[in-house]
C-alpha cells in the first residue's frame, strides 16, 4: 500500500531543484561551522602557547566551538533527511509540489529526482527562468522549514542555537568594551578581530529577525500613543457599539420559541419569520420591537436606535432611564 502510494506520486521539477538548493544551503552552513571551529581552535591554541590570558574571551570562544558543533550536527541530519524519498514526498505534498500520476514505472526509490512529473502535468516547467530561480530559492527555505516542523528535536536544537547565538552576540559586545589593557597588543587585536567577525556574521545571519524586532520597537510607541489618544478623545460615558450590543444581549437575548414573542413572529429588518432556536433580541423600547440578533447588530453599526420607534440606544444615561421605564410598565 505504502509503495503504491509512493509510485503514484510525482514531484514537480521546481521542487526537485529546490531540494538541490536545500542541500547546497546545508553544505554552506556546514562549511561555515567548520571554519568557525577551525578559527576558534587555532586562536585558543595560539593564546595558550603565547600565554595570552584573557579568560572571558577564551570561554566565549569555547562556547562558539560548542555551538558550531551543534549547528554542524543539525545540518548534517538535514542532509541525511533530504535523501529520504518518502519524507520528501510528504514535504512536497505539504508545499503542493506533488502530482498524482497513473503510471508507475519507477523501480528504485533512491533518488527523489526519479519522481519527476510528466512535463505535461508539471506546470512549473512553464515558469520563465528568472521567476523559476526566485521560486526555487523561496521553496528551498520552505522545505527546510517543513523538515524542522516534522522533526521536533531538530526544531528545538535550532531554537537552542538561536538562543546561544544571541547570548554570544551580547556577550561579544560586552567583551569588546572590556578589553584588559595589560594584554600584549597582538593577543588583544587577534581576539577582538575574531569576536567582531563573529558578531558581523551572526548579525547578517539573523538580519531578518532583527529587522522585524526593530520595526516592532519603532512602531510600538506610535501604537501606544494612538491608543492613549483614542482613549482620551472618546467622550466620557460613551460606549462603542459592540459594548452596547453586548449589554443588551445580557438582558434581552432569547432563543426563539413561539411563546416568547407576542404578535407577529417576524424580524422587522429582514422580514423573515423566526425559526426555532434563532437568536432574537427583544429591545426594551416595546414588546413588538424584536429583531434577529444579526440583523439588529448590523443595524446598530449604522444607527444606534430602534428601527421602528427610533428610540436611541447611544447614550448610557438614556439607556438606564429607559430600562427603568420598562420595568415600571405593568406586564
Ligand atoms: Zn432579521
Ligand atoms: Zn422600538
Amino acid at each position: 500500500m505504502e509503495q503504491q502510494l509512493i509510485e503514484n506520486r510525482r514531484i514537480t521539477s521546481l521542487f526537485c531543484q529546490s531540494i538541490k538548493s536545500c542541500k547546497k544551503i546545508s553544505i554552506g552552513h556546514i562549511v561555515y561551522c567548520i571554519c568557525k571551529i577551525i578559527i576558534a581552535v587555532i586562536l585558543l591554541t595560539i593564546n595558550a602557547t603565547q600565554s595570552c590570558v584573557w579568560e572571558g574571551a577564551n570561554t566565549w570562544m569555547t562556547i562558539v566551538i560548542g555551538e558550531s558543533i551543534l549547528e554542524l550536527v543539525i545540518f548534517s541530519v538535514i542532509i541525511q533527511l533530504i535523501k529520504i524519498t518518502p519524507t520528501l514526498l510528504n514535504v512536497g505534498e505539504e508545499l503542493h509540489q506533488v502530482i498524482y500520476a497513473e503510471n508507475s514505472q519507477i523501480e528504485s526509490y533512491g533518488d527523489i529526482s526519479e519522481f519527476l512529473a510528466n512535463s505535461i502535468d508539471d506546470q512549473t516547467t512553464q515558469i520563465p527562468e528568472r521567476e523559476f530561480e526566485k521560486k526555487k530559492v523561496l521553496l528551498a527555505q520552505q522545505v527546510l522549514q517543513e523538515i524542522f516542523k516534522i522533526h521536533s528535536p531538530l526544531k528545538h536544537s535550532r531554537h537552542l542555537v538561536f538562543i546561544i547565538n544571541q547570548g554570544l552576540l551580547i556577550w561579544g559586545f560586552i567583551l569588546g568594551f572590556e578589553i584588559p589593557y595589560d594584554l600584549n597588543s597582538d593577543c588583544r587585536s587577534r581576539l577582538i578581530i575574531a569576536i567582531y567577525i563573529f558578531l558581523f556574521y551572526t548579525i547578517c545571519y539573523y538580519l531578518d529577525v532583527y529587522i522585524l524586532i526593530i520595526i516592532i520597537l519603532i512602531a510600538l510607541p506610535f501604537v501606544a500613543m494612538f491608543l492613549i489618544y483614542k482613549k482620551l478623545t472618546q467622550p466620557k460615558g460613551k460606549k462603542d457599539t459592540d459594548q452596547i450590543i453586548e449589554e443588551l444581549k445580557k438582558q434581552y437575548l432569547v432563543k426563539y420559541s413561539p411563546n416568547l414573542i407576542e404578535g407577529v413572529p417576524e424580524c422587522k429588518i429582514c422580514m423573515q419569520t423566526y425559526q426555532l432556536e434563532e437568536e432574537v433580541l427583544k429591545l426594551p423600547c416595546h414588546e413588538s420591537h424584536n429583531y434577529h440578533l444579526i440583523c439588529i447588530s448590523a443595524w446598530f453599526k449604522v444607527n444606534l436606535n430602534c428601527p421602528v420607534c427610533r428610540k436611541s440606544y447611544a447614550e448610557e444615561e438614556n439607556n438606564e432611564q429607559n430600562l427603568e421605564d420598562i420595568n415600571q410598565v405593568p406586564q
